[in-house]
Parts: structure tokens; sequence; C-alpha cells
């Protein structure tokens, strides 16, 4: 298996000579918040997949949705002229579930990527739609991920991401993001940073034109781009700015959305209304590609009152609207609220902030320990004082002795990412924070 992996699977986000020289580890069952690799090695599965199975591998009442809907109606999509009963209801249940964030319709995608790309394009369409069409740019945060598509690697963030795929979209501008380690202002103070972005904001709109600015797309907690939490004056800021220019608010919430933060949106922790919302990841815990992105009333009644085929939405996929990713969505939103996962996340997340701050007291090389509900970075350092990132190989070790020390967790440049399914127990967080202790020790 190894073997072929490396000569005939190109993997995500890697180089293919790393595949022979560090062969992925192959992963062949999971239970519950674990999973086994194929040499039988069981740990805890700190990363929860990829942020989204975040009630762990044993969901029962999922994989029976999965397997009645399987036998029901295997596959029929909201394309154009056909629905289906678990998309409606569906739909039904994310409007209420989406109520206090002021979202009302949903749009089904296949994935996060999708969902990013489209809120990006409805974006635009809805400025058409309301005789606005030269609204076309884009604003949004250095550091932000938005996926893979080329509307949302044109947003990303991350040079790294982008540098081998351009030309990107044109008319997309990068704000700083809100970090009080690594910052352009000279100051740690997350309220003065958050002033100032405001600021560059405002310059930018100057600069553009307001009236040339389609969105600024932000994610609540930035996630793949190394855990970097906001502070609480950030979003009501980029909200307020936003309206005061009519530039739509839209929340990349494809990992906070469902109780990652502790609460059961990004956009609701900080206590802002976005006009789009891309979710994906945890809607469906990892048992189907599916996505959603959730859109406002103001946006859908200008779209439904406008009788003109400017109103007609162009864009779409052969699996909106899937009824069995649909299915494992309506099972999945029932076990998050039976289950609050969204307190457990908060009540845990303390816990581990608390094991993190002490490694970072035993360890010179965790520079700063970063994080807010279950999505923790610990960012590591070759000197603290001048922040310099840890050398590639020290990171790495740092993820293998955690591993043979019973837990996954995952690196992004030099940040280790802490990401467990929501479900874990004051113990599970125990041996996360020993397996890394372990991990720093072999590796400082
Ligand atoms: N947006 C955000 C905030 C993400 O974290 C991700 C995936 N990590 C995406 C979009 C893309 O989602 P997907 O990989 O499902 O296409």
């Amino acid at each position: 298996l190894i073997e072929n992996n490396a000569r005939q699977l190109w993997h995500p986000m890697a180089h293919p000579a790393d595949m022979q020289a560090n062969p992925p580890r192959i992963i062949t069952s999971a239970r519950g918040v674990e999973i086994t690799d194929i040499h039988g090695k069981t740990v805890l599965d700190g990363v929860g997949g990829l942020w989204n199975v975040n009630l762990g591998y044993s969901c029962d009442p999922i994989k029976q949705a999965i397997k009645d809907q399987l036998d029901e109606l295997p596959y029929y999509s909201t394309f154009r002229g056909t629905t289906n009963a678990p998309s409606i209801e569906l739909a039904y249940e994310l409007a209420e579930w989406f109520k206090p964030d002021g979202l009302s319709r949903a749009f089904f995608t296949s994935g996060g990527s999708d969902s990013v790309e489209t809120c990006l394009r409805l974006a635009r369409q809805y400025h058409r739609v309301n005789g606005q069409p030269e609204r076309t740019k884009f604003i949004a945060l250095k550091k932000g991920y938005h996926g893979t598509h080329f509307g949302g690697a044109s947003v990303n963030g991350n040079q790294h991401f982008r540098r081998n795929y351009e030309p990107l979209l044109p008319g997309v501008y990068h704000l700083p993001a809100p970090w009080p380690y690594r910052n352009p202002f000279g100051t740690e103070d997350g309220a003065e940073i958050a002033a100032a972005i405001g600021r560059l904001f405002e310059e930018e709109i100057a600069f553009q034109g307001a009236d040339t600015i389609a969105a600024l797309i932000l994610e609540p907690v930035l996630g793949s781009g190394g855990i970097i939490v906001p502070h609480e004056s950030f979003l009501p800021l980029m909200r307020e700015i936003c309206d005061r220019h009519g530039i739509l608010l839209i929340a990349d919430e494809v990992i906070t959305a469902f109780g990652r933060t502790g609460a059961w949106t990004g956009s609701r922790l900080w206590g802002i209304k976005p006009d789009l919302m891309s979710t994906a990841k945890a809607i469906t815990n990892g048992y189907f590609p599916f996505g959603v992105a959730m859109i406002s009333e103001t946006i859908a009644q200008a779209f439904e009152s406008n009788k003109n085929t400017l109103a007609t939405i162009s864009h779409g996929y052969t699996y909106s609207g899937h009824p069995i990713g649909a299915a494992a969505a309506i099972a999945t939103l029932k076990e998050i609220r039976r289950l609050d996962v969204a307190t457990n996340a908060a009540a845990r997340g303390a816990e581990l902030d608390q094991g993190l701050d002490g490694l970072k007291a035993r360890h010179e090389l965790v520079g700063d320990v970063r994080g807010i509900g279950l999505m923790w970075a610990l960012e590591l350092v070759g000197d603290r004082a001048r922040k310099t990132p840890a050398a590639k190989d020290v990171v790495q070790k740092v993820q293998d002795i955690a591993y043979e020390a019973g837990v996954l967790v995952r690196t992004s440049g030099a940040n280790v990412i802490i990401s467990p399914p929501l479900v874990i127990t004051a113990g599970d967080v125990a041996r996360i924070v020993a397996a890394l202790d372990a991990g720093l020790s072999a590796a400082g």
C-alpha cells in the first residue's frame, strides 16, 4: 500500500516526493474519538479528522439515517426542477438553527470550498440584482483560509496557497490578520489591533471606492492560518464599517459553525449577523461530503422579489442537496443538539487552555498558545524573544512523538494544531496535554 500510494496517489497540500520520504499513516478504522492505523496502533484523534468529526466516529443515529436514505432514495438533487424531502427538511432545520444569525435560506453544496465559492458569487450577483453591478471586489484577511477554488484561493490570505495558481481573481485586497502575536502595529493589545485594521479597511474603501466592493470575507476565528482569535471588538467593527458602505459581510464558518468555538456559530460568539455564511465539515460529522451556504433574509428578498433573469442563480452542483448528505446532516444536527457539544467544547477548551499554558511554562520551544473552544495552536519558536519560527524538523518531531505517545495532532508551518472532536472528556484533554509534553520534551 505504501509503495502504491507513493507511486499513484497524489496528496493534497504535499510535495509528491514527501510520500516517499515520510510515508503517510494508513488509517484503517475508527471508534469513538480514536483512530487505528494499519500497524494496529490506536491513538486519540486530536484533530477530529479535518475539524469535521465533531461527534467522534461511532454515531449510530447518523449511520442509521444514511442506511435508511440509501434504501429509500440514493440520489436526486435540488438542481432546478427537482428536489427531495430530506433537503427540504434540512433547509427548514437550518433556518431554525441560524435564525439568531439572521440567516434563513440554504443553498446546498458538496463541501467548504463550494460553499465559499457560492457565497462569493451570490454576493456579486446580489449587487447586480440590486442595481449595483460595479460592486465586484472582495476584501479579505491575511492568514485567512477559504478553500481551493479560484475564488476561494483569490481571497486566501496565505501566499503558499496562491502562488502556483496565479493569476487569480482581480480586485481582491487583504487586510492584516487580527493577530496579537505577530502584526505590523507594534502592539499585542487586541483592541488596538482591531481599531488599526478598521482604519486600514476604511482607507482601502476610500481608495477603491465603496461602490466597487462586493464583500468582506473572513473567518470569525482564523483556523488553518494558525488559530487567530480576534479581539471581541473586531467583528462588530468590521460589521459596522461594512454596513456604512453597503459592503456585504461573508462569514466563512466552515470550521466554526456548529459548536467548535464553544458557541453555536462564530458569528454568534462575537455578536454579529453576517449577510452570507459558508459552512460544511461538521454538518455531516465526516460521514458525507456536504456543505451549505446560508443566506440572509435581505439578500433572499432581493432575489425573490426580482422577476428579471438577473435573479436566476446560474450556479450549482450535481450533488447540491444530495439526499444522503441531507439525511446525514439532519441526524447530525439532532446529535449536536442532544449532546450539547458547544457547552462541552467550552468546558474542555478551558481545561485544554490550562494544560497548554502549563506546557508553555515548561518548554522554551512554545512561543505562543492561542485558541478558543476546541480549536487551539501551539506556535513553536527557535527563540522566544525574537519569535523565530521553529525549524520544520523540530515541529515534525513534536508531532511524531505525540503520535507515539497516543495522540494525533497536525502541524501547519511552525504551528501544532489541536482540534479534537467536541465530545472529548476531561481525561482525553489530559491525554492530549501529556502526549504534547512528551513531544516537546523530545524535540526541545
Ligand atoms: N473555508 C475554511 C475556513 C476552511 O477551513 C476550509 C477547509 N479547511 C475551507 C473553506 C474549504 O473546505 P473544503 O476543504 O471542504 O473544500
